[in-house]
């Protein structure tokens, strides 16, 4: 099974949004599960990959060809794929996963979480997807959710397309249950 995570590029202002980051890259490799991401060694990208490549696992990164000096591609990954685009960058890592995380970060993370959730919802694909909340990090989001929900502009069975985990270590469950 392939995970795609997607993180910020920058480490977050608490240590403890790197740590969660390193958690969840060993607690994929751990079991098996080979991480996508963006290819980055900055930020939450480097520590979630370092981590799992730490643990044993497999990562693959997927960068576009702009971005390899500005957020310097990691040179030790399993696979680095090197994209024309943000575009091809989106599609290749929905593309090679089987379900999508993401943690803590910035406008980039909340764009390639958009995307996949739309596309869950429009039936492009059935894959598994959530956020971490970390200490709540997402729960503006959640309540924003919640807002269109209740303003009628999303309807209920797209706002549960997207699963809550609190912890990396709920992420298994997360996944699991949404294959259900
Ligand atoms: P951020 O959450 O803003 O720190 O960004 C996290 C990652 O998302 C970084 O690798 C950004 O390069 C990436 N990113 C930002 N915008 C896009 C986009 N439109 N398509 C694909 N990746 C993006």
């Amino acid at each position: 099974m392939r995970v795609c995570v997607f993180c910020g590029a920058s480490d977050g202002g608490d240590p403890k949004y790197l740590e969660t980051a390193r958690d969840l890259g060993r607690l994929l490799a751990e079991n098996g599960i080979t991480v996508v991401y963006g290819g980055a060694s900055v930020g939450l990208m480097g520590a979630v990959a370092d981590a799992a490549l730490t643990a044993g696992g497999a990562v693959i990164g997927v960068i576009p060809r702009n971005l390899v000096d500005r957020e310097l591609a990691h040179k030790g990954l399993s696979e680095q794929h090197v994209v024309d685009n943000m575009h091809d960058r989106k599609a290749k890592m929905a593309e090679l996963s089987d379900a999508f995380v993401a943690l803590p970060g910035g406008i980039g993370t909340l764009e390639e979480l958009f995307e996949v959730w739309t596309w869950a919802y429009l039936g492009i694909h059935t894959k598994p997807l959530g956020v971490i909340n970390l200490d709540g990090f997402y729960q503006p989001l959640i309540t924003m959710a919640d807002h269109m929900v209740g303003e009628g502009f999303l309807k209920p069975a797209t706002r549960a397309l997207l699963r809550v985990a609190a912890k990396p270590a709920d992420v298994l469950d997360v996944i699991a249950l949404a294959n259900d």
